[in-house]
């Protein structure tokens, strides 16, 4: 195990903010952590890289225990990179010079970090005529120049554009592929950890609520709180005295009234790309839907077909 972190806690002027958190991340593994807002997220991963001191439980490091910032001269483990999605670079400096000033390894491999953070044409550019993208590729060559072997990226996705998101998933991707880089993600956006991540965590309130691979979590969440997360859910009441089943919209069909399990009325539809989603009252209940055919009008009385089998 690369990282075991056990009962770690951490308040803010007596608000605790993780109470108290298990956690392990194998080495290799990507993982991606989820949650709403103030869930802790961020204090999480600044804990990991011992940017934060712990009020108490312990986190090890390749069975090491990570120190804070209160015990060492510089906070911060050496072999674990920790980026914020506010990226700072120094200004008016050459961005090879930064590089270089960094650097814990020979140049050549430098030009070769620089190729596969796809910054390599911007070497000899000034810090200060790089786009937001450009700038947060550079400071990821920078810190990944000081070899480390755990990446921990907070919101690394939330400024770019589709160009340089897709671009840094692709850096990512090859870290992965190349180096076996460790790798962690906190984020906000489904399509962009669903097909990512080896495994997501969820938080709230300063503890994990469930882990799982993209499809038990995204399939299988345990309540309303984890599904929304990840996009629009049904809650199904299937059996009067069990918790109704949470099914996503892909998990239901229009079919004609009068076939299917449900029936009931299309009130709105939004065009998604992969398909049309449309919410259908029926019974006082809205459901969404998500269906290829995108001709059903608003007000169409429609039934609903509705697949339970479980996703594996
Ligand atoms: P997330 O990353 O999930 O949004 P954070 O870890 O940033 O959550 O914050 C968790 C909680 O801790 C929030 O309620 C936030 O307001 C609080 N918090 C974070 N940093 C500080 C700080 N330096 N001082 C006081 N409270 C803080």
């Amino acid at each position: 195990m690369l990282v075991v972190a056990r009962n770690i806690t951490r308040s803010y002027a007596a608000q605790p903010v993780l109470s108290p958190l298990n956690l392990t991340i194998e080495s290799g593994e990507r993982l991606a952590i989820i949650g709403e807002t103030g869930s802790g997220k961020t204090t999480l991963l600044k804990c990991l890289a011992g940017l934060l001191d712990l009020q108490s439980g312990e986190i090890l490091f390749e069975g090491e225990r990570v120190k804070g910032p209160r015990e060492v001269l510089l906070p911060g483990h050496p072999s674990i990179c920790y980026l914020s999605q506010a990226v700072d670079l120094r200004n008016h400096y050459r961005v090879e010079d930064l590089l270089e000033r960094h650097s814990i390894q020979a140049l050549e491999n430098d030009q070769q970090l620089a190729g596969l953070c796809r910054v390599d044409h911007l070497l000899t550019r000034k810090t200060d005529q790089l786009s937001g993208g450009e700038k947060q590729r550079i400071a990821l060559a920078i810190e990944l120049s000081k070899q480390p072997k755990l990446l921990l990226l907070d919101e690394p996705f939330a400024h770019l554009d589709m160009g340089h998101r897709s671009t840094l998933r692709q850096v990512l991707d090859d870290l992965h592929e190349q180096n076996g880089l460790t790798q962690v993600i906190v984020s906000h956006n489904p399509t962009e950890i669903l097909g990512w991540a080896d495994r997501i965590l969820v938080m709230k309130k300063g503890v994990c609520v469930q882990a799982g691979n993209p499809v038990e979590i995204y399939e299988r969440p345990i309540d309303a709180y984890v599904a929304q997360l990840l996009g629009p859910f049904n809650e199904l009441p299937l059996e009067t005295g069990q918790d109704p089943v949470i099914l996503r919209p892909e998990r239901f069909r229009l079919v004609e009234a009068g076939t299917g399990s449900l029936i009931g009325i299309i009130r709105k539809k939004q065009y998604e790309g992969s398909g049309m989603l449309y919410a259908v009252e029926s019974n006082d209940v809205t459901y969404w839907i998500k269906d290829h055919d995108a001709g059903h009008p608003i007000g169409r009385e429609v039934g609903i077909f509705v697949d339970t089998t479980t996703f594996k």
